[in-house]
Order: structure tokens, then C-alpha cells, then sequence
């Protein structure tokens, strides 16, 4: 899809492309066409390198170190990042804490965490769901009870994606049973190294260690870690939320994803022609095309009510559904054009890159994205409720 930018914003564009060719290492490059899982250094040498560009992170206000850009040069700036091949690899706290602390933060916490974030020198984890609390995140029964100038916490954590690499977590706890479930929660910053936490690996279907169980028996936490009020842990949650599920639809890299489809068709034959040529090869990529461009138009409806101020509300429960199917549409179309080379233990292949060695996996993670930060069903509830309240637009 053609977009019209502005002079000013074609010039932009051109800065960026710049950039990104110039910048982006080679061998994150190779991962991200292959689907290759970034390790922590990957990510944090890359996230490093965009800081000292003054180009990490670029959702947050300008004095807390974003770059001022407007909407438009954001998804410009997504656009050519993907183009290029460059990861997204944006941190926990970058995404998901930088904006909650903005928002709800008190002066000290943000003078303490937000710069820490911005240069890689803390690694956010998200302690949200429990064994018995998931899509009814209200349910969760993590206690934080209050002892002096301290928290003392006890309970257990599951799900925690990269908790083996984090400094700290973001928490949901439990700071009171009395009332309604959802005003007993609350929201506190723990550090990894206090006593009392453990951390044990869940190895997921890619065969990779992402996911983890946090136990936490009689740890103390400085009350002072505690963001907002008291009981005020649900709102901030929600928020939280808002900016998660907006930013896992990943548009600008489904596009690349999608452009790098078309050439390994082009590049793969089937009974003597490349794959490209095959009718039903073609009507599944024009079919994920337009699957695509679906979702890159009510991104720009998000985009436009962001550019008035407005924060993503329910939108984004719809972009996440719709992102996460695309992704999983391409990822399946991955291991279609791979055939046989899709196998894991398939190394180097008739392109002699091993570029279809992470195919499988990735089509198998994948399947997790329609569970991850709200499950398709329960997003689908959300729209539901907006839709009956009249807020379909
Ligand atoms: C790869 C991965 C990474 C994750 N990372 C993190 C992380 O870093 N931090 C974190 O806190 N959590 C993380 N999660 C957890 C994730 O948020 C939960 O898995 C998710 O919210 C679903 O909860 P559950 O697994 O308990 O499933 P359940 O809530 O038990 O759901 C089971 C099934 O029932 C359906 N269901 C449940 N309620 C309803 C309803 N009301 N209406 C219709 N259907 C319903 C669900 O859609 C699902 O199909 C991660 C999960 C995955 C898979």
C-alpha cells in the first residue's frame, strides 16, 4: 500500500533508511529473516546502539529521553527498522514499564528506573499470571503484606518470560482479600536478587528457554517500590496492557516477514517452476496480503486517535487479534515454502544458509502469540463488550 507522507516526512524517511543500512550487524540481520530466538547481549547491544542514536525509545516524552516524533515518523521509523531486517528486540521495560512509570511513577522512581531502562542497564521481567491466574488475571493470590517500611511477599509467578535475565520484575500482588478482587491488587518493582526468589526454566515447543516459574517465599520489598497507590494495581495493569497488546501486532514486521515469503517463493521450485509461479501458492500470499493490509488500516486508525492524545483503548485488543492471526498465517506459510528444509535438523539446504533451519520452530512459537498478553477469546470478549456498548466506529 502507497502511502502519501509529507516532504518533511519522506525526508525522515530517507535519514532513517539511511541509518538502518549503515548500522544493522549482519548477524542480526540472519536472525531475524531466519526467526533465529535473540539472545539477551543481541538484544541489549542492539538496544544500546539505538540509545546512543537517540532512537530507542521513541513512545516515551521527550524529557524522559524520546526523540519527540510525531505518530507518522514512529511508524516510518518501524517501517524502515523492519525493512532493513533489523529486530525489533525492544525490552519489557522499554514497552511496557517506561510508559506505566511516566503515567503513575513518582518523581523518584522515575529519576531512579527510567534512565536505567533507556541505556540496557536493568532487564524488566513481567510478573503478572499465577498458576490459577491467567485470562482471570483478578484472580491472582501472590500476597504482599505490609511489615514496617517493607512488603513481605508469598507465592508464585508463571509464564514470566525471561525472568532468567531479569534484574527486576514488575508485579501484581495481593495487598488486600477484603471487597471487590480487582481493588486488592496492586503494583510493585522487585528487584531479582532479593532473597526468597527462585527462578525455574519452562522450556516451550521451539525447544527454547523463554519462559520461566517465579517462586517468591518471604520476600521483603521496600514499600516505597510500590507504584500508584495502594489497591490501584488493576488501572495500571489495564494500562500496561494497552501499550502490550498494541505493540505485539507488529504491522512493520509482518510486511517484511511477508516481502521475505515472496522472494523465498520466487527462490524455491515446485515440479521444475519456482513456487512464486503456483496458483495456490499465489491466492495463500494474496490472501496474507490482504489479511495484512486489514490490519495495517485499523493500525492507522489506532495511530490517528494517538496523534489527538487519545490513549489505545479496546483498538487494541482488536490489533492484537488481528496482528497475532497474520503472524501465524506466515509463519505457516514459512514451513509451506520450506517443505522438507523446514526441518530443524535440515542445516544448510539448497540456498546453502540454513535459512529455513528456525522455520519449524518459529511456525510452533508462534501458536503461543494468540495466548500471550490476553488470549484470542478473551480479547474477542473485549470487543464484544465495546461493540454492544456502541463504541465501534
Ligand atoms: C509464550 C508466552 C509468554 C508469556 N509471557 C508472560 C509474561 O512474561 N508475564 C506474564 O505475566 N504472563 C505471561 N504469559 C501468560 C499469558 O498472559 C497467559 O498464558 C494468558 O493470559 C492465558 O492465561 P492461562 O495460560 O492461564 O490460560 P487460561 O486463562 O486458563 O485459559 C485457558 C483457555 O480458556 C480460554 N478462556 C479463559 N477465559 C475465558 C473467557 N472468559 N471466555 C472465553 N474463553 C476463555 C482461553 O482463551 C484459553 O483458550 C505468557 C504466555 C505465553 C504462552
Amino acid at each position: 500500500m502507497d502511502i502519501d507522507f509529507s516532504p518533511e516526512d519522506r525526508a525522515f524517511q530517507q535519514e532513517v533508511r539511511a541509518w538502518f543500512k549503515a548500522h544493522t550487524p549482519a548477524e542480526l540481520k540472519r536472525k531475524t529473516v531466519t526467526g533465529e530466538m535473540l539472545q539477551k547481549d543481541d538484544i541489549v547491544q542492539w538496544q544500546r546502539r539505538l540509545d546512543t542514536q537517540g532512537w530507542l525509545v521513541t513512545g516515551w516524552p521527550k524529557e524522559h529521553g524520546g526523540p519527540g516524533w510525531t505518530p507518522t515518523q514512529r511508524y516510518i521509523f518501524d517501517l524502515e527498522r523492519a525493512a532493513a531486517s533489523a529486530p525489533v528486540g525492544l525490552s519489557m521495560g522499554v514497552i511496557m514499564l517506561g510508559p506505566v512509570l511516566v503515567a503513575f511513577g513518582t518523581p523518584e522512581q522515575k529519576a531512579q528506573y527510567l534512565p536505567r531502562i533507556r541505556r540496557c542497564e536493568d532487564w524488566w521481567c513481567q510478573g503478572y499470571s499465577e498458576p490459577g491466574a491467567g485470562s482471570d488475571l483478578a484472580s491472582l493470590k501472590t500476597t504482599a503484606v505490609a511489615d514496617g517500611d517493607d512488603y513481605i511477599l508469598n507465592g508464585s509467578k508463571i509464564w514470566t518470560t525471561y525472568a532468567h535475565w531479569a534484574t527486576h520484575m514488575f508485579c501484581l500482588v495481593r495487598t488486600s482479600s477484603t471487597g471487590k478482587k480487582q481493588e486488592g491488587i496492586s503494583f510493585l518493582l522487585i528487584e531479582m536478587d532479593r532473597a526468597g526468589i527462585e527462578v525455574k526454566p519452562i522450556v516451550s515447543i521451539d525447544g527454547e528457554h523463554h519462559l520461566n516459574q517465579v517462586f517468591l517465599t518471604d520476600v521483603r520489598v521496600p514499600r516505597k517500590n510500590l507504584v500508584g497507590r495502594e489497591g490501584q494495581g488493576w488501572d495500571i495493569a489495564k494500562y500496561l496492557l494497552t501499550h502490550e497488546r498494541t505493540s505485539i501486532a507488529g504491522v512493520a514486521d509482518c510486511k517484511a516477514h511477508l516481502a521475505n515469503l515472496y522472494t523465498a517463493a520466487g527462490e524455491r521450485r515446485s515440479g521444475g517452476r519456482p513456487l512464486a509461479e503456483d496458483g495456490a501458492m499465489r491466492l495463500k500470499l494474496a490472501r496474507a496480503e490482504i489479511e495484512l493490509m486489514a490490519l495495517e488500516y485499523t493500525n492507522f486508525r489506532v495511530l490517528a486517535d494517538t496523534a489527538t492524545g487519545k490513549a489505545p483503548g479496546p483498538e487494541s485488543s482488536l490489533l492484537k487479534t488481528m496482528g497475532t492471526a497474520v503472524q501465524q498465517t506466515l509463519s505457516e506459510l514459512d514451513v509451506e515454502i520450506a517443505a522438507e528444509m523446514a526441518w530443524p535438523w535440515h542445516e544448510g539446504g539448497e540456498l546453502g544458509h540454513g535459512r529455513y533451519a528456525h522455520a519449524m520452530p518459529r511456525y510452533c512459537f508462534s501458536r503461543a502469540a494468540t495466548i500471550y498478553g490476553g488470549s484470542d477469546e478473551v480479547q474477542k470478549n473485549v470487543l464484544a463488550k465495546m461493540l454492544l456498548a456502541g463504541g465501534a466506529r
